[in-house]
């Protein structure tokens, strides 16, 4: 199946209120054309440096929501508000502080999403739990920022069951800010936004309550092999 095809495919299967993300990262501009034409809207890229190759090629094609998926370094946030709405991955307070101190000077406001991790592994970027709900106050001071919502990553190794119960208690931690965040008056966390799913386990994140999914492989083929000699 080619990429069209697969969109298709993949809007039938999904919910209506579910963003479909396509994330082209090491994926040419050619097929996120055809994905375009197919009707997705919402990019996803991980690398400041890829993005900023492939945006101005694609220029052309109106009403795109660029999102940043991947880890983002201080030292590049500038670039990423330049180029992206949404970034998914806002993993520290010190990021988040810095993020509203450059959208200030580039008197922009974008829409940040809160990646959590529900297990401690220090090898795996995101917020815990007990450090988010810390946090919350100071972030809930940003001025410059719109915090959306919560995106998470499934650990490997989980089946669909166990990645269901991970993806719902992400959700339940939505929910749980979202209703101190309106007794407090916090009017710039939202959380109305879930960033869950990737190819591999979207249906779960899916079932959970995911608004937005991220999917590469299963859009674009394997980021390893050409696209239609993966799928012929
Ligand atoms: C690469 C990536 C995805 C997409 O993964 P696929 O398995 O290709 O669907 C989603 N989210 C993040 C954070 C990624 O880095």
């Amino acid at each position: 199946m080619g990429v069209s095809d697969q969109v298709r495919r993949l809007r039938e299967e999904l919910p209506a209120q579910v963003r479909l993300v396509a994330v082209s990262k090491q994926v040419p501009v050619d097929l996120m054309r055809e994905a375009y034409v197919a009707g997705i809207r919402d990019f996803g890229e991980s690398r400041i440096q890829e993005a900023r190759q492939k945006l101005p090629q694609l220029a052309g094609l109106e009403g795109i929501s660029w999102h940043l998926i991947g880890t983002l370094q201080s030292n590049k946030v500038r670039p990423a508000l330049e180029l992206f709405d949404w970034i998914h991955s806002v993993d520290s307070w010190s990021l988040a502080e810095r993020v509203n101190m450059v959208a200030a000077q580039l008197s922009r406001r974008p829409k940040l999403l809160l990646q959590v991790k529900l297990t401690p592994d220090p090898d795996k970027s995101g917020w815990l739990e007990s450090a988010l709900w810390e946090a919350l106050p100071r972030l809930a001071a940003l001025p410059q920022v719109e915090i959306r919502g919560l995106m998470a990553i499934a650990p490997l190794g989980l089946d669909p069951i166990q990645t269901r119960d991970l993806f719902g208690r992400v959700a339940q931690l939505a929910d749980s800010i979202r209703q101190k965040a309106s007794a407090a008056g916090w009017g710039t966390i939202r959380m109305e936004e879930l960033s869950m799913g990737m190819s591999g386990d979207y249906p779960s994140a899916v079932q959970a309550g995911a608004t937005m999914v991220r999917l590469g492989q299963i859009v674009f083929g394997s980021r390893l092999l050409p696209l239609r000699e993966n799928n012929p």
